[in-house]
């Protein structure tokens, strides 16, 4: 069996690790990616089109630093790569006053005083018609910063650009195993291995798969898209970009239609996981057809929720995110080992952290301090 070389083998072209690929790339370091598709494909965490991305993270806190950081790198990356990746639109989040949506927001806010606002019901139902039913009482936090990104072109980006700085890049390619020996890391591929120094796992939903131990479970979420009756109600403007909690504590999640946001006159809403919304998997063998079961529970909110949407949707697809025990990610070196980097364990809110997480998974294999304060992310954390 034949085995090429490198200093660096990134394991899993997503968001994180085409993320990962393009910051070490930069860095000067000789780097391969692996990747069991081709960059920006529909099988694992990061595609549908569009994802949400705010600052105010209202999963943690600690994660603004993070958020501000992937900010800028959308920008630096948007840049080199001359492609539009970013839609501003501002963003949502809306329900009861004392409810984790809008207590989360508003504690991310004020800890890294983000300049947000704070809207009664009267003055959300008047100002986005889409949410006309928000009940009095709840409130709504409009995070102008927040946006739309782009996924697939986000990912192509970031491999073109590492590619140009000389990253290596395997696609259609699947590692079977990964060894870590007395010579560093044996990384498993069809027919020829590939030695490396460091292994980064960047895999999404496969991540325990490749390295068992890890608590890291995927997750099958399905998203859908739905035909206004009234499309101006529904222009990105006016419902752009939300997570709306209702009365349940059951939360919804969408925006409205914009230009080149898929095909055309379409709204994207799919159910926050929350930690056990929706069916466990196993990412190799998950099921990718869609049906009736798969909204049931968002159509039967959206009358009493955002009226005027039809009784099902247009279109659907199955997503996955990986679930850990807290909600937060994995991000570091498991068992402390110099030979590996983990980077996953999304929780279904990782895409706008992805270009800021590329930077600390280079900045881990490189051996440099922290740059975000971001223990709560130790892969070890849990003894
Ligand atoms: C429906 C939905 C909506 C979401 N909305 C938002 C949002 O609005 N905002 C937000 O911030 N986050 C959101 N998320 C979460 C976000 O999309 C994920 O956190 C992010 O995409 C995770 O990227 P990843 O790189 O970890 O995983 P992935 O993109 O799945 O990448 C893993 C890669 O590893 C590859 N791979 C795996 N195993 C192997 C192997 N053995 N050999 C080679 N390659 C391998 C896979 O093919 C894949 O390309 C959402 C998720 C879903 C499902």
């Amino acid at each position: 069996m034949s085995s090429a070389e490198t200093d660096v083998a990134v394991v899993g072209l997503g968001a994180w690790g085409a993320a990962a690929l393009w910051r070490l790339a930069t860095e000067g370091v000789d780097v391969v990616g692996v990747e069991q598709y081709t960059p920006g494909h529909p099988h694992g965490s990061s595609h549908g089109g569009s994802r949400m991305f705010r600052t105010a993270c209202l999963e943690h806190p600690g994660l603004v630093p993070l958020a501000r950081r992937s900010g800028e790198l959308w920008s630096e990356l948007s840049r080199v790569s001359g492609r539009r990746l970013v839609e501003p639109t501002g963003g949502l989040l809306v329900g009861p006053a004392g409810g984790h949506v809008v207590t989360g927001t508003l504690a991310a806010a004020k800890r890294f005083d983000l300049p947000v606002e704070t809207l009664d019901a009267a003055r959300i139902r008047a100002r986005y018609p889409g949410h006309e039913t928000v009940p009095d009482g709840h409130v709504a936090v409009l995070e102008r910063t927040a946006a739309l990104v782009r996924p697939e072109e986000t990912i192509r980006a970031a491999v073109d650009t590492a590619t140009s700085r000389g990253a290596r890049v395997l696609t259609g390619t699947a590692v079977h195993e990964i060894v870590l020996d007395d010579d560093g890391v044996l990384v498993r591929l069809a027919g020829h291995d590939l030695r490396a120094r460091q292994v980064v796992v960047t895999a999404g939903p496969w991540l325990a798969e490749l390295v068992p131990g890890l608590p890291a479970v995927a997750v099958r979420m399905p998203m859908t898209w739905f035909a206004p009756s009234d499309p101006d109600r529904f222009s990105l403007d006016r419902f752009p970009v939300f997570i709306r909690e209702l009365d349940s504590g059951v939360a919804v999640w969408g925006h409205g239609l914009g230009a080149d946001l898929g095909p055309v006159g379409e709204v994207k809403l799919g159910l926050e996981d929350g930690g056990s919304a929706f069916a466990e998997v196993q990412a190799s063998g998950v099921d990718r057809s869609v049906g009736e079961a798969d909204w049931r529970t968002l159509t039967a909110l959206l009358p009493g929720a955002v009226p005027g949407l039809g009784a099902a949707p247009t279109r659907a697809a199955v997503c996955m995110i990986t679930r850990t025990p807290d909600g937060q990610f994995l991000l570091g070196r498991p068992g402390r080992d110099p030979r590996l980097v983990v980077g996953g364990g999304c929780s279904g809110h990782g895409f706008k952290h992805a270009l800021g997480i590329g930077e600390v998974l280079a900045d881990t294999v490189l051996g440099r301090e922290p740059r975000h304060d971001l223990g709560f992310t130790d892969p070890n954390r849990f003894g």
